[in-house]
């Protein structure tokens, strides 16, 4: 568990630094190559498989998955170190670890190369997900204010609670009984890691009224013209935090980027079970 809050403060103040893609490496000036291999899941595996190649491959960006057959994959994009580089090499370099099933390696072609082994991502475990640029997100967000007014908006807030009742009821099946606040704290690292916004939870009354301060928002990033806040994220929050706790939360959203401000903040306060709103 966190204890430290300045540790959190220097977390919110630090540069944004953004993860590589996955999928595809571009790098015009050097021949690169993509090298996936299948490893035995075992201690030493990767450390031997790295070392084969360490004088012939500058690896830019990586990731490795067990497949849970006693069998991992690594992938790799990395540029070459020999003028002289080829597939075959490498994959015979490789091929030498007593650590590996099997093996992939391809050259860039003008500068690219696109990781075609795998399909798709998993966002958390049995969890699909696709990439979209910003961008495009915003331009659909946009759309729908400019096109429908106050029911796009209302669109939004409703797909972001739909979003977040799903996101809350996956969480809530992992992190078990753990503490209310904790989870809340879990759930805003998960926006930092998707890229989302760098979130910071401020706790105003434990399991009942949270301040959430959220830097570079995805939703107020980008051209936002016909919209005056963050009603997908407004409604993400509330609906997530709100099955995390079996409680009933509402989200205000009090500062928005849309709205000059140079963050948004968002207040979550829970319900009071006893009163009914006749409003709507
Ligand atoms: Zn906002």
């Amino acid at each position: 568990m966190n204890q430290s809050s300045s540790a959190g403060e220097k977390k919110a103040e630090r540069t944004t630094i953004r993860q590589l893609p996955l999928g595809f490496y571009f790098d015009a000036g050097i021949r690169s190559f993509h090298i996936v291999a299948r490893i035995k899941n075992v201690p030493g595996a990767l450390y031997d498989l790295l070392g084969r190649l360490q004088a012939n491959v500058d690896f830019v960006n990586s990731t490795s998955h067990s497949l849970g057959d006693g069998s991992a994959i690594w992938s790799g994009f990395g540029k070459s170190l020999l003028d002289d580089e080829s597939e075959g090499r490498l994959k015979e370099l490789i091929e030498w670890s007593p650590f590996v099933l099997e093996c992939e390696v391809k050259g860039s072609d003008h500068g690219l190369l696109i990781d075609t082994f795998h399909s798709g991502l998993e966002v958390a475990p049995d969890r699909l997900g696709i990439i979209i640029p910003i961008a495009g997100a915003a331009q659909i967000f946009d759309r729908l204010a400019q096109t429908y007014g106050s029911a796009g908006k209302a669109i939004l807030f409703q797909e972001g609670s739909a979003l977040g009742k799903e996101s809350g009821q996956y969480l809530k099946a992992r992190l078990g009984r753990g503490d209310f606040d904790w989870k809340v704290e879990a759930l805003l690292a998960i926006y930092r890691a998707y890229g989302w916004g760098s979130a910071t939870l401020e706790v105003e009354d434990p399991n009942a009224r949270f301040k959430v301060t959220v830097r570079d928002c995805f939703e107020c990033s980008e051209m936002g013209k016909f919209r005056k806040g963050c009603d997908f994220l407004r409604g993400h929050l509330a609906s997530a935090i709100s099955t995390l706790s079996d409680k009933e939360f509402e989200g205000e959203e009090t500062k928005c980027k849309l709205r000059g401000d140079s963050f948004c903040e968002f207040l979550l306060s829970r319900n009071e079970p006893k009163e009914l709103n006749s409003t709507s």
